[in-house]
């Protein structure tokens, strides 16, 4: 039989807090390779979640913007989820909003809400239904997904502030007190989830990813309030904890992408890739997890920044091109590019746009090269 798949999203969770938590950190501890510096397609959920489900970024799938999520071309691009219910997976999942999560091929699928519903015991009452069909021999995919954190941040700063409030943004020591507060409810839920997949003896025969879909700003950057307009590291770093019991702790530093996560599950699922849909951007992880040192690819993210819209527009208008020390940001929307030196300028302060360095270069021509593949228009 091949393993399970169980994906726990904390959405919103912040890679700095994650690197801190003794319960993420100790989550399946001997046999979990923790990724400390994964980026994803985007920094918000819907576009962030179908990348990572298609192993591509949204300007191919068509998932490009909160108001894509429908126009995903299941035609051209597989999900993970259409794989593995093709291999006789028992799939199932449980997420905040359909907009999030495709509902094709789930056999079963619940919108929950934390304000309407206890997610801890909705989330075991799951697990102990895979638990009943891994005895009858059945694999499954179990997503869940942790709305904490977004739905407190959702309460008491999107509704409260706009991405220009200066009240916000000169008090950094209450934003960081507030996510605080929200983080460790999280931690409390994945404790209580550690505790449950101990019960039903689930580790032994899963894979468990915990994983964040974007960060969250606490005000390190002016027009950004929590998390979608702007391509920071706040917002676009952020964590994967991947449990499996045939691998050895570990904690890779390098740059990863969400995107290489679909194609490093299948690949350890012995699943292969079906060349009758379109090729993927993201690759298998395995060579790093077994230390083989592979090169690090380039990572794209891009965003639509609301600026003094209420909505976000319908297409991306400020990207950015990453590698582990360096990041070329494009504001399209006021024609201006920046670039960091990650390694010694963590809070992107000092922008180094057109000082003449290599880098720039070498980061605009792959940007350059992402932008021809896009079909957005
Ligand atoms: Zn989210």
């Amino acid at each position: 039989m091949k393993k399970n798949l169980i994906l726990i999203c904390i959405d919103g969770g912040r890679v700095d807090r994650a690197k801190n938590s003794s319960i993420i950190q100790n989550f399946g501890k001997e046999h979990s390779v923790f990724f400390s510096q994964s980026i994803p397609y985007a920094p918000y959920t819907n576009s962030a979640l179908y990348a990572l489900i298609s192993g591509s970024y949204g300007n191919r799938t068509g998932c490009y913007s909160y108001w894509h999520s429908h126009k995903f071309n299941h035609v051209k691009f597989k999900t993970i989820i259409d794989y593995l219910h093709e291999n006789n997976f028992y799939t199932c999942a449980d997420v905040p909003s359909d907009l999030i999560m495709p509902r094709r091929n789930f056999d079963e699928y619940y919108v929950s809400d934390e304000s309407n519903i206890n997610l801890k015991t909705h989330h075991y009452k799951l697990l102990c239904k895979m638990k009943k069909l891994v005895d009858s021999k059945q694999n499954f995919f179990l997503h869940l997904h942790y709305s904490g954190i977004h739905e407190g941040i959702r309460d008491s700063v999107l509704k409260s502030f706009t991405n220009f409030s200066d009240e916000y943004f000169k008090n950094r020591k209450q934003n960081e007190e507030r996510y605080d507060r929200l983080f460790t409810d999280a931690e409390k839920y994945l404790e209580y989830i550690q505790q449950k997949l101990d019960e039903l003896n689930l580790w032994e025969n899963s894979i468990i990813i915990i994983f964040s879909d974007h960060g969250m700003s606490l005000g390190e950057k002016f027009g950004e309030r929590a998390y979608g307009a702007l391509c920071y590291e706040s917002t676009i770093n952020t964590f994967y904890s991947y449990f499996s019991s045939d691998l050895k702790h570990n904690e890779i530093t390098s740059q990863v992408r969400s995107v290489d996560f679909m194609p490093t599950i299948l690949e350890h699922l012995e699943i292969k890739l079906d060349t009758n849909f379109e090729p993927l951007d993201g690759v298998s992880l395995l060579p790093l997890i077994n230390n083989q040192n592979p090169k690090e690819n380039f990572a794209y993210t891009e965003t639509g920044n609301p600026l003094n819209s209420k909505m976000p527009p319908k297409k991306p208008n400020t990207k950015s091109i990453r590698t582990s020390e360096w990041k070329l940001i494009v504001n399209e929307h006021n024609n201006t590019k920046e670039l960091y030196d990650l390694k010694h300028d963590s809070l992107e302060e000092n922008n180094l746009i057109n000082t003449g360095l290599e880098i720039e270069n070498i980061l605009w021509k792959e940007f350059l090269k992402i932008q021809e593949r896009s079909i957005i228009n």
